[in-house]
């Protein structure tokens, strides 16, 4: 990809070509490849069902937000995107209102073991929340490479909410009111 300032309203990023990771075929071959390791390493046929769903929702996500830049195969010149980033409203009810939802899913279901699982987890919503922001109300970024880096450093992220996740349980009826 590209920088490109008026791609679309919300997204100063031209994704010109990348059917490895953004093609519907790309997306059912990486959504099989997370369920088939799951299923071999954890031996757990719902849960990795679950995950290669979690994994294949991002295309699906992706399809509504982005402008038609989505191919269907690896080659080809079909190009498909419903363009939700063409409103920034519509972009910012849609994005926060699926974050608010994740969250009050997630702390409905699970509870804090420990300071890590509250203060940890708040402070990674803040950041998270924080960075969001950034995207959509800054400058766009000064290079693709800078884009790269920042990409492959949200693995961070997932580190720290595994992290989190290890500090909390999921509820149980005796902690219901
Ligand atoms: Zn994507």
């Amino acid at each position: 990809m590209r920088i490109d300032p008026h791609n679309t309203a919300v997204t100063p990023l031209d994704f010109y070509d990348y059917p490895i990771t953004h093609s519907l075929i790309g997306a059912i071959l990486w959504s099989c490849a997370l369920g088939l390791t799951y299923t071999v390493l954890k031996k757990d046929k719902r849960a990795a069902l679950i995950l290669g769903l979690v994994v294949f929702s991002h295309w699906i996500l992706d399809l509504i937000t982005h402008r038609p830049d989505l191919s269907l195969g690896l080659g080809g010149s079909t190009y498909v995107g419903l363009g939700l980033w063409n409103s920034v409203p519509g972009t910012l009810v849609a994005e926060f209102g699926l974050f608010a939802a994740g969250i009050i899913l997630y702390t409905r279901t699970t509870t804090a073991k420990d300071r890590i699982g509250s203060i940890g987890f708040w402070s990674l919503i803040g950041i998270l929340a924080l960075i969001y922001v950034g995207n959509v109300a800054g400058p766009p970024p000064p290079s693709a490479s800078i884009i790269a880096i920042a990409g492959n450093a949200s693995w961070l992220f997932i580190l720290w909410a595994y992290w989190v996740d290890k500090h909390r349980r999921v509820k149980s009826s005796a902690d219901q009111p």
